[in-house]
């Protein structure tokens, strides 16, 4: 089954392909958090939605290598770091590892590898020398590094490959150190910055003095040390598009001559009222707020996955307290077929997965594939109402639905979620159980209890919940 995404590169649904000559290997870049402060949950949104990308592609049977980078260095984390005369590794190190919490309770993969920008320092450097060699980065009298759009588009690249940018009327000439500027003001962009009394103790020694890299060549280093000079995917929220990753594709393709990334997908933004949900407008939640107001992980990964990723949502309260109750009716009626199973085995329901495949397939058209799932509940429910759903049926929709809780992560209700270890202990109960064996029946439940886990009986089996 063919799968189709919206390639910015080309600003139209593309059937994707690896550049593996197999077929099987994809390497996927998403640029990750800036860790100067905890991620809320509008950077959630674009996080979560590249897991879902790259379960997607899992799913499709792909092999993915999955790189996500940390930036540890850049401007806002210097201005912090000066601010509360800390060190550097304290003060990232404390939001790495909220970072890595929170992706945990949003339930998404762990990227394969989470390379940090202040350890990707040499190859920085040499890129930033592949530049200055080929004459499209230059050093200003202050000693910071450029890159030189006018030398980079006089080597005959295109410089507006992810967005049109009119030079006549925007290009100022001058250089911008910032990080961060608006595509009215394109200009040669810091790749290393000389080091200022402002930096303290941020400072690496380099071939070009003392200093600290931008925040675009971190990217590009980065990745392509990596996943090579040219991989299939990279992803980020749309605010990346300019000057972001257009920056990224002027480094990397000006330094190595070759087509950087052949695919490149970003997330609309979440809003809060119609305005971006951002730090600077003070509109925000981290996932730690929505936590202490009793919603989980997978609620708020329910809602963010509600809405097509190219499309921008309000977030509301009462639209997380919509996605409780809607994850509350799935969990209800995969409760009712385990018990119902019984732990029977089947091959998955093919109409049903290969359905939800499909509208997935379709640039992730994500309300398609839940209205696939909520269709198969309502059906489900209404069977089991009627008492019309075999036990093999009940076997077939649980396996389907594992295959699809695998691309949508939301997990399963808290008596399912044991860990694997405890299964073989729960079959044995059972068991114990069907062989009036009541002494080794209450044994393993005294054991689970000890293990945080409460077992409940019913005529219809036994069920694990959380204590
Ligand atoms: P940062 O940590 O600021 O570098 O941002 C991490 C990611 O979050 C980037 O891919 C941004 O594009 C994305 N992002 C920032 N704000 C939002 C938002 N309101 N909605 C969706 N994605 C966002
Ligand atoms: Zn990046």
């Amino acid at each position: 089954m063919a799968l189709n995404l919206f390639n910015t590169l080309s600003r139209s649904v593309q059937t994707f392909a690896p550049l593996d000559p197999h077929g099987l290997k994809v390497g996927m870049y998403c640029c990750g958090p800036t860790v100067y402060d905890y991620a809320h949950i509008g950077n959630w949104r674009t996080f979560v939605f590249a897991d879902l990308v790259r379960r997607l592609l899992e799913f499709n049977g792909y092999q993915v290598t999955h790189v996500m980078n940390i930036t540890d260095v850049e401007d806002k984390i210097i201005k912090r770091v000066r601010e509360q005369a800390t060190t550097l590794p304290l003060f990232t190190g404390q939001y790495e590892t909220a970072f890595l919490d929170d992706l945990r309770a949003l339930g998404c993969r762990e990227p394969h590898q989470k390379p940090r920008a202040t350890e990707h320092i040499p190859q920085i450097i040499a890129l930033i020398e592949k530049l200055l060699a080929r004459g499209i980065a230059y050093q200003a009298p202050d000693g910071s590094v450029y890159f030189s759009i006018d030398k980079y588009r006089g080597c005959g690249y295109l410089y507006g490959q992810l967005l049109k940018l009119n030079f006549d009327e925007m290009r100022a000439g001058e250089r911008v150190k910032s990080d961060e500027y608006a595509k009215e003001s394109i200009a040669d962009f810091a790749l290393w910055k000389t080091r200022v009394p402002e930096d303290g103790s941020v400072y690496w020694p380099s071939p070009f003095g003392d200093g600290r890299p931008g925040w675009h060549i971190e990217c590009s280093a980065m990745s392509t040390s990596i996943l090579g000079d040219t991989f299939d995917l990279h992803l980020g929220g749309e605010d990346l598009v300019f000057p972001h990753h257009e920056d990224e594709i002027a480094q990397s393709e000006g330094a190595t001559g070759k087509p950087f990334v052949k695919f490149w997908l970003h997330g609309a933004h979440l809003l809060v009222e119609g305005k971006k949900m951002s730090k600077s407008l003070g509109n925000y939640f981290t996932l730690r707020d929505l936590q202490a107001k009793g919603y989980t992980g997978r609620e708020v990964r329910y809602l963010l996955l509600s809405a097509h990723y190219r499309e921008t949502f309000n977030f509301t309260l009462e639209g997380l307290a919509g996605a409780k109750s809607a994850l509350a009716r799935i969990d209800e009626c995969v409760a009712k077929l385990r018990e119902l199973a019984a732990g029977t085995v089947a091959s998955p329901d093919a109409e049903l997965v290969t359905a939800f495949q499909a509208a997935l397939n379709e640039d992730l058209n994500i309300s398609a594939a839940w209205g696939t799932v909520f269709e198969w509940v309502r059906r489900t429910n209404r069977a089991l109402a009627e008492n019309s759903l075999l036990v093999a049926e009940a076997a077939s929709a649980l396996a389907a639905w594992e295959k699809i809780n695998a691309v949508l992560g939301i997990g399963l209700a808290a008596e399912a979620e044991a860990p694997p270890e405890l299964t073989a202990l729960i079959i044995e109960r059972q068991n114990a159980r069907k062989n009036k064996d009541f002494k080794r029946s209450d044994e393993i439940r005294d054991q689970l209890k000890a293990q945080g886990w409460v077992i409940e009986d019913s005529p219809k089996g036994q069920r694990l919940k959380k204590l």
